[in-house]
């Protein structure tokens, strides 16, 4: 095989030496050069991933040196990413001799990615490289957020910590103690140790996330998320991103493309022209907020021209109670219910949805079409974006989920499923019971029905007195920079009579590590041991994220007993970590914690880290049986693989699942509704005669009609429901330069604040300008760079214009990953994506920030470090929204009413301003529009309603009574 003739820029560079000479003789000789294969040839080289009895010793060519041929011998190890929600498989190539991992690739084995990846994924070698990366446990010097920190030991910071909690628990101060995480993983092992404890101290990152998406669905029947079947669908309506982003961003990618390549049409709502929107058989760029107002004109339509499934809804929805509810008057037929929803929806016509959402009413009717005769095949996707953004957002997911009711298409093949019927659940060794404790400063009375803790609130409800955190960690959590109003959380973090210790559990400095009173550095994806399971489509897996130096380590006959003896520096890992922890809070075993984490192999011994997986997997259905063919345990399985498949995709229509006799023995059945009832606990429903599970909703049905809304006074949304959102055009002043500004949008190479320490990712994307219609522009005088001021209810933000015409005209949208910071006096931390900025606070509540310095190259170990050519990090707009709790779902209502001017001659790029009394002030306005608990028979939030780490029963209840009989 010989080479091309060379370019003219070849040639000369060649000659001058710049490159190898390639076209000299002999270089001619190599074998295996990519450019002379086909492409059907390099797909099947990529097919070709080195096989597992080969992992140990993999001989490849060290690319850096080509063309000079040195081989290197690689073990490769099995992991997960933890760039995303997605935990795609990865596999580690540790050079053999150096015991370094020199790069990642897919893991052919996982049955969600399927060796595929984005580019996040091969990513996580920079993050290990990372020069900035924090490798020791640091404890702060001086006044918090000074910025001076001083290397301790692991055991200072065990002792520390575990002596407050101590105290915390032995003074009945349980509310006291606090774990808040961002991206969670970590199926079940949290909740393992938190409950062990016995406090309610969960929280999470959910209400600016996903609360609404998740109340939406819920309200039908009761599974808080969706789990589409791209694959198998034949129309995919997705209001969104998804195919670009989001979750599960690669996972469902592939499959929305394969559901494409056989034949499916694919429809995105999306006020952006996103890569998923220009991939997409129908872009429809509603005005942000009316959504739901155009699904439901996709329901009028279905219903009008009978493309519903009789079947399904005869069977599967509540329609006898909606009847009886609210057409008393009316016999109780299925004709009659048709009747009643036509008439219900009457309003929402293809025009009414047009004038509305901006969406023609051609296409809108075209769709509804298309969607009526895929049927059973109808799968959709709704997570963040709308639902995560409007005041009442989750009627967005409600008016969805209806589409895939009226169609039938309710975990079917090709349709849209509970994401738990795709999802393995773990069982953990010595369960404790469910804490006997409710945390008001998560749980609120005012917000009876969220999904789920009002984490966003937490520095409000602080600032007025609920309470205080006497231990608080933060764990892949940077609410100082990812949530709005993050002054106001800089403000309770500085102040000790609020948040009494800090940890920031982080592998890498962030905005809020900076306010922590400890730093404690964990393992990045690679480095430590977590299970996934996630429900990428119609079948369940779960996967093994694992330490894989520790696993290079075993497989050499040189086991470890302790993670970070293999890690870099000192860095640990959660999990041995918390039970560390565990034993020190408790460590004669007299206050009953301790015994959660003993071996349930060696009794009164602690737990290792392999015991507890291998109690994990010994318990997934299959593993064992599999693992033995090869001779091997479930343990050993996980660790060569890396992932299981548990069942691979005939997880359909479980609400169908036949009543086992014994299952029915003892049972009743309610003669109005068919529910099955035994020991107080509603088990099923009969459907055409037979005992079936249902779903887990008072009904055991989807619920059109939600008796809960009533109850929890909530009327006017009992049955799905528009609800004009806070930045409906009604609610903004046109004249006034009022615009609705689109925050939420992810962009593909980024995800949040985690891709900061990532140098390839963050050389691809590193700013965020404001996105702008060129009509908008025109009007405004503005050309792409020109400096524009974002002014929000609580302050603004100068950015920088992109006249594009990929926006909506009338929206502005700005992407949310980008505008990181640190101060001078902070440690050098993500040096590839931070700008340095300059903060001042007048002591009245009014924050300023400037920016001192872009990104500049530095010096370090990494030589790309001087090669940075980016100087752009962009702006940090998140900090200057206020707080808009919706008042049913809890969701921060993330779309911004802005008011948009040119900026004065001496404001600057990246200049922020905020007043945090107004923002006070405007979370108590938005506190007006709750309707606290309690509920019926006082309820403090429905019990059929879930909760991240339920508590007992009886903590349900407001009334000691209720409590004392539960
Ligand atoms: S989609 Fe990308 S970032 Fe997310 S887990 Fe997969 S490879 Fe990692």
């Amino acid at each position: 095989m010989g080479y091309k003739k060379p370019s003219f820029i070849e040639g000369i560079s060649e000659k001058l030496g710049i490159i190898p000479n390639l076209h000299k003789d002999g270089h001619q000789e190599f074998d295996q050069d990519m450019r002379h294969f086909t492409d059907e040839q390099v797909a099947q080289l990529y097919e070709n991933f080195p096989p597992p009895e080969k992992w140990d010793n993999w001989v490849e060519y060290n690319p850096k040196v080509w063309p000079k041929k040195e081989k290197v011998t690689y073990q490769i190890v099995p992991t997960t990413c933890f760039n995303c929600e997605s935990a795609c498989g990865l596999t580690a190539f540790i050079d053999k001799e150096t015991q370094e991992v020199k790069k990642f690739e897919g893991n052919p084995y996982h049955p969600g990615s399927r060796g595929r990846n984005c580019a996040k994924g091969p990513a996580t070698i920079n993050q290990l490289t990372d020069p900035d990366r924090i490798l020791f446990p640091l404890k702060r010097k001086g006044k918090r957020g000074e910025g001076e920190w001083e290397r301790v030991s692991w055991d200072e910071v065990l002792d520390t910590i575990s002596l407050r909690i101590r105290n915390a628990i032995l003074e009945n101060r349980h509310n006291e103690v606090a774990y808040h995480v961002g991206r969670p993983g970590h199926e079940k092992f949290m909740n393992w140790i938190l409950q062990g404890w016995g406090i309610d101290g969960h929280n999470s990152h959910t209400n600016i996330c996903s609360s609404g998406a998740r109340f939406g669905y819920n309200l039908w029947y009761g599974y808080d998320r969706p789990s589409p079947d791209h694959a198998e669908a034949k129309f995919i309506l997705l209001i969104s991103a998804h195919l670009e982003s989001g979750h599960y961003f690669n996972p469902h990618a592939q499959r929305i493309i394969e559901g494409k390549m056989k034949g499916a049409k694919l429809a995105t709502m999306d006020p952006r022209l996103s890569n998923t929107a220009s991939m997409s058989d129908y872009w429809m760029p509603s005005y942000p907020g009316t959504e739901a107002a155009v699904l439901l004109a996709m329901a009028l339509y279905i219903l009008q021209n009978k493309l519903y499934n009789r079947d399904y809804l005869e069977n599967w929805t509540n329609w006898q109670e909606y009847l009886n509810a609210k057409h008393a008057d009316k016999a109780i037929t299925f004709e009659n219910y048709i009747a009643a929803m036509i008439d219900e929806y009457k309003e929402f016509t293809p025009e009414f949805a047009e004038k509305e959402s901006g969406v023609k009413a051609d296409m809108i009717v075209e769709i509804a079409q298309k969607i009526g005769e895929a049927g059973e095949r109808f799968a959709s996707h709704n997570w963040r974006a709308a639902g995560a953004s409007n005041l009442g957002g989750w009627a967005v997911a409600r008016c969805l989920h209806f589409l895939t009711v009226l169609t039938g298409a309710v975990g079917t093949k090709g349709g849209t499923s509970p994401n738990i019927w795709n999802k393995f659940a773990p069982s953990i060794p010595n369960p404790p019971k469910p804490q006997k404790q409710w945390n008001e400063l998560h749980f609120p009375k005012e917000f009876p029905l969220s999904f789920f803790e009002m984490s966003q609130l937490l520095p409000h409800f602080l600032k007025e007195g609920r309470g205080k955190l006497d231990v608080y960690f933060s764990r892949v959590f940077n609410p100082v920079w990812t949530y709005p109003d993050g002054f106001t959380w800089m403000e309770m973090f500085m102040d000790e009579s609020k948040f009494g210790l800090h940890a920031a559990l982080t592998p890498t400095w962030n905005e809020t590590a900076f306010h922590a009173d400890f730093v404690l550095p964990m393992g990045l994806a690679s480095e430590r041991h977590d299970i996934n399971s996630y429900a990428t489509h119609g079948g369940t897996w779960v996967a093994f994220r694992q330490p894989v130096l520790r696993e290079a380590a075993r497989r050499n006959g040189k086991p470890v007993q302790l993670t970070y003896e293999v890690n870099p520096g000192e860095v640990w890992e959660e999990d041995e970590f918390f039970i560390e922890l565990s034993w020190r809070i408790d460590p004669d075993g007299s206050m009953g914690i301790r015994k959660h984490f003993e071996s349930p192999y060696r009794p009164g011994e602690k737990i290792t880290i392999d015991e507890y997986y291998q109690y994990i997997f010994e318990r997934v259905p299959g593993l064992s049986e599999t693992a033995k063919k090869e001779g091997i345990t479930e343990l050993e399985y996980m660790q060569k693989y890396g992932a299981f498949e548990i069942e691979s995709g005939e997880s359909y229509k479980k609400n169908e699942t036949l009543l086992t006799e014994a299952q029915l023995t003892g049972a009743t059945v309610d003669e109005n509704t068919q529910v099955i009832s035994k020991d107080g606990k509603d088990i099923g429903v009969i459907i055409n005669g037979k005992a079936m599970v249902g779903f887990p909703t008072p009904s055991r049905k989807n619920e059109f009609y939600s008796q809960t809304m009533v109850d929890w006074k909530w009327p006017e949304y009992a049955t799905p429901t528009y609800i004009k959102s806070h930045i409906h055009l009604d609610n903004l002043d046109k004249s006034k330069g009022e615009y609705v500004l689109v925050p939420t949008f992810r962009l593909p190479a980024l995800i949040h604040t985690r891709s900061g320490n990532a140098k390839w990712l963050v050389e691809i994307s590193n700013r965020n300008p404001i996105w702008m219609h060129p009509d908008d522009a025109a009007n405004w005088g503005f050309k792409t760079g020109d400096l524009v001021k974002m002014n929000t209810d609580i302050g603004y933000f100068i950015d920088k214009v992109w006249v594009t015409q990929s926006m909506k005209p009338g929206v502005v949208a700005c992407s949310h990953h980008i505008g990181r910071w640190r101060r001078p006096q902070d440690k050098t931390g993500n040096r590839w994506a931070t700008n340095t900025v300059n903060i001042e606070n007048n002591g009245k509540g009014g924050w300023k920030m400037n920016t001192i310095s872009g990104i500049e190259p530095f010096e370090s170990s990494d030589k790309d470090s001087k090669r940075i050519f980016w100087k752009d990090g962009g702006v940090h707009q998140n900090i200057t929204h206020a707080v808009h709790p919706d008042p049913i779902s809890g969701m921060h209502c993330w779309h911004q009413r802005v008011r948009i001017e040119k900026p004065g001659k001496d404001e600057h790029y990246g200049d922020i301003f905020v007043d945090t009394n107004k923002s006070h002030e405007v979370y108590k306005e938005w506190m007006k529009m709750t309707r606290p608990a309690p509920g019926p028979n006082g309820e403090r939030r429905p019990i059929w309603f879930e909760r991240a780490f339920r508590p007992d029963p009886s903590m349900f209840y407001l009334n000691d009574e209720k409590k004392k009989e539960e």
